[in-house]
């Protein structure tokens, strides 16, 4: 029997633990002094001129969004599209995190977009970081996305032409080029960061960011050949995250000393990877498949109406499993909104307890399980699923130094300082994560400048983030945003999102190409009615909650600024039925809400 009173109290104590006023200022900015800490240490840079051409599209972001988006503008037939981004290559956030372990949490069978259109097999249910990458390649080998791409190309300026109706893109390249239409998908977690550490400076050993993991020190590679390099090293990994979770146990094998400090525990649950049987697959991909397998997994997560069978079946959906399995024994007059929550907490309950015994199952040493226990509700940080990342705290050469909610004191010459004691190491891994609760433009790295001069990040700042459909700003003409909030929200699966908003963009630019038109804009009224509608709405989710434990999904526990508050804003009665409105506004052709001059 759960003593739910004597829980809460406990998530209550070691959230107030890990509160600090600090919040998103606890982290430094990788620039300036820091700046080799982004080098791209898989691809060289190859010179190239600048450009002053113009095309109908430019995408800043070759990640999932932009290889979506693209593909379906090239399938619309709007041709001319470039994609702009910093890696040397498409993928985003697969093109830099190659670390060893790196695996999509998501079933592959829906995370990994266009998977039919491209007739790609995944090879594991959760498949890992390089067929990912190479499936990037795929989709940008595929509908020629290639042709016209800038890599190791980042945007410095984009500025809203008035007189001829065109975005002005400027790059760090020297390229000044225009577009009719400019659409930007630059992702959740695309900026590293590092913490604010007294001496940080200081440490005269081997450090990078897990995002820039150097094979070349380690040995291996991301293929996952053995990192033979860590024999004789002494490691330190900072940050207990969904990364580290993934390259700890490679690192707990190879390492002849591996320390690994914690602040907050992660939640890890089974993982259950398998093998893709050919045969299975040959049978369940008729046509269609993937787009029966997207749906069904948003459904299920947040549907009015539960599907009959659950074709992911894992932990995603074992959570909405539960809470339904509660809500539907309520008896009729009991069926509140206030008695859902309740269902929804007591499930939660139940799962995190669940997770806190398979740490006592896993974990020989009594404190070392104690340590990795996680005390807050499930969604307050990213769920984590692993089958050998609590095991690997039984190998003699890993340690957990816990900080019991402090995080690391500094850093020295020879190493890392936890409660006065200094642990000498070789190497520092940061796994500590990326930007998300610092200004939109700061993270993009320009400020783009919409009708009348007007910056995006000044707009944000005064009135906070305000779309349409998460996708629309009004006063950014011929713009698109390409990212969850606002929209559906949908976390557990982020292409989802991006597949939705491609196919919106790409009918959107192709109704405007074919009919001549120069400008398409969100109206004030429809922006302004969007907004009213997802503030209707009730909050349902933890995710964002200034109840949970700090960390990136509530501003590290603070109040939000500028583009910050919104940021979990989703469609009121959830994502299954965002898509579904999505689609008929797409559909009916008429594009309520925006102009077209
Ligand atoms: P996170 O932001 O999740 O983790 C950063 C870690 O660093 C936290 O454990 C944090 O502790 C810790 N930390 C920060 N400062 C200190 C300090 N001073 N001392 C000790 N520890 C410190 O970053 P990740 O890279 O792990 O993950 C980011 C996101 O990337 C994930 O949430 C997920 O969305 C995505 N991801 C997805 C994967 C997938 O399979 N699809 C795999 C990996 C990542 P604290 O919690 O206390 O702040």
């Amino acid at each position: 029997m759960i003593d739910k009173e004597a829980l809460k109290q406990k998530y209550a104590e070691e959230r107030d633990k890990r509160l600090r006023p600090d919040g998103n200022a606890q982290y430094i900015q990788i620039k300036d002094q820091w700046a080799h800490y982004l080098e791209d240490p898989y691809v060289p840079v190859t010179p190239r001129d600048p450009l002053t051409d113009h095309v109908t599209v430019a995408f800043i972001g070759g990640g999932f969004a932009g290889l979506v988006t693209g593909a379906r503008l090239k399938e619309a037939g709007v041709d001319d599209v470039r994609i702009i981004e910093k890696g040397g290559d498409f993928g985003g956030t697969w093109y830099w995190n190659r670390y060893p372990g790196a695996q999509c949490d998501t079933a592959s069978f829906v995370y990994m977009p266009l998977l039919e259109e491209t007739n790609h097999m995944p090879s594991e249910k959760y498949a890992h970081a390089a067929e990912i990458l190479e499936h990037s390649q795929r989709i940008g080998k595929q509908f020629g996305l290639y042709d016209n791409a800038l890599f190791h190309t980042e945007v410095t300026d984009l500025e809203w032409d008035e007189s001829r109706s065109r975005w002005i893109i400027r790059t760090n390249r020297g390229d000044e080029f225009t577009a009719q239409f400019v659409a930007m998908g630059t992702g959740p977690l695309h900026v590293p960061k590092l913490p604010g550490l007294e001496g940080i400076e200081d440490f005269k050993g081997h450090s990078y960011h897990t995002s820039r993991w150097d094979y070349g020190y380690t040995g291996g590679d991301p293929n996952g050949a053995p990192m033979d390099k860590l024999a004789d090293k002494r490691v330190a990994i900072i940050g207990t995250g969904a990364t580290a979770v993934q390259c700890v146990p490679h690192l707990a094998r190879a390492c002849k000393e591996l320390y690994v400090f914690q602040r907050t525990p992660s939640s890890v649950d089974v993982r259950g990877n398998k093998p893709t049987d050919p045969q299975w697959f040959a049978e369940m991909a008729t046509p269609g498949w993937q787009q029966r397998w997207l749906e069904n997994f948003t459904q299920i997560q947040t549907g009015l109406v539960m599907p009959e069978v659950d074709l992911v079946q894992d932990g995603w959906t074992d959570l909405a499993h539960r809470m339904r399995t509660k809500i539907m024994q309520l008896p009729p007059e009991e069926f509140t909104f206030e008695n859902m929550m309740a269902a929804f907490e007591d499930s939660d309950f139940e799962k995190m307890s669940e997770i806190r015994a398979r740490v006592d199952e896993i974990v020989e040493d009594h404190d070392t399980a104690q340590g990795l226990k996680a005390w807050y509700r499930q969604l307050c940080k990213r769920p984590c699923f692993h089958d050998e990342y609590l095991q690997a705290f039984n190998e003699p050469s890993t340690t957990l130094v816990d900080t019991d909610g402090k995080g690391v004191e500094r850093i020295t010459e020879k190493g890392v300082v936890v409660a006065g004691k200094e642990y000498e190491v070789d190497c520092i891994i940061y796994s500590t994560g990326f930007e998300v609760g610092t200004e939109y433009s700061r993270r993009n790295g320009y400020d783009m400048k919409g009708r009348d001069g007007q910056k995006l990040s000044e707009l944000w700042a005064n009135e906070g983030m305000r779309t349409k459909h998460g996708i629309h700003v009004h006063g950014f003409p011929n713009l698109f945003v390409v990212q969850l909030s606002q929209g559906a929200n949908l976390v557990s699966n982020v292409p989802h999102n991006y597949t939705e908003s491609g196919r919106t963009i790409a009918t959107i630019v192709k109704h405007a190409v074919e009919n001549g038109h120069q400008e398409v804009e969100v109206t004030k009224e429809a922006q302004d009615a969007w907004m009213e509608l997802l503030l209707s709405g009730p909050r349902l989710g933890v995710i964002g909650s200034t109840e949970c434990t700090p960390g990136y999904y509530n501003n590290e526990g603070q109040p939000a600024e500028g583009s910050g508050p919104d940021w979990f804003l989703g469609y009121p009665t959830g994502a299954a039925a965002y898509f579904e409105y999505l689609e008929a506004w797409r559909t009916k052709g008429d594009f309520a809400g925006l102009e077209f001059r």
